[in-house]
């Protein structure tokens, strides 16, 4: 592991490009809604990267009928910065919720149930923070970062 600067636009467009091959096979369109310019985060990339790919994934898998993801982000404050990641999905039922941090707990047949947890590890050791807000039509995860420049 190993922590530099990362520039937040330039690694939200990487992982853009990854996840919307993937979106559009499951006919979902993905946009996006943030100008971070020159902020980045100190830390490290591929556990970041991976961090958003987790919960685009999730918001993908949870989209059966297709739609929209909104990728947007903003300044919170002036040292951090917050992206949202919201989806149409279902949402999360109140009993799933409860556990979506416990390690393994999936609702899937062929889920890992360690996007979530890993996640949060991840943010957590970058002193982030992330919150979820889920209603019958859509789930919004918000994660929190530190700026670095
Ligand atoms: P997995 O995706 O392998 O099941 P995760 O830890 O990523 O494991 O997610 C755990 C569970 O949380 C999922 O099985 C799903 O029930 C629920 N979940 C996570 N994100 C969403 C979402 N955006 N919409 C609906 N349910 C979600
Ligand atoms: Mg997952």
């Amino acid at each position: 592991i190993s922590y530099k600067n990362v520039n937040l636009d330039s690694l939200l467009e990487q992982i853009l490009t990854l996840m919307r091959s993937q979106a559009l096979l499951n006919d979902i369109e993905i946009e996006a809604a943030y100008c971070f310019k020159d902020t980045s985060i100190f830390g490290d990339e591929n556990q970041l990267k991976q961090v958003f790919i987790n919960y685009i994934k999730n918001a993908i898998e949870a989209m059966t009928d297709g739609g929209k993801i909104l990728i947007e982000g903003e300044f919170l404050s002036e040292n951090q910065v917050i992206i949202r990641i919201v989806d149409q999905g279902p949402g999360i039922p109140a009993e799933i919720l409860e556990r979506i941090s416990e390690p393994f707990f999936t609702t899937k047949e062929q889920g890992t149930g360690l996007g979530m947890p890993v996640s949060y590890q991840i943010i957590k050791e970058h002193k982030g923070d992330m919150l979820i807000s889920s209603s019958s039509t859509g789930t919004s995860v918000e994660v929190v970062l530190p700026r670095e420049s």
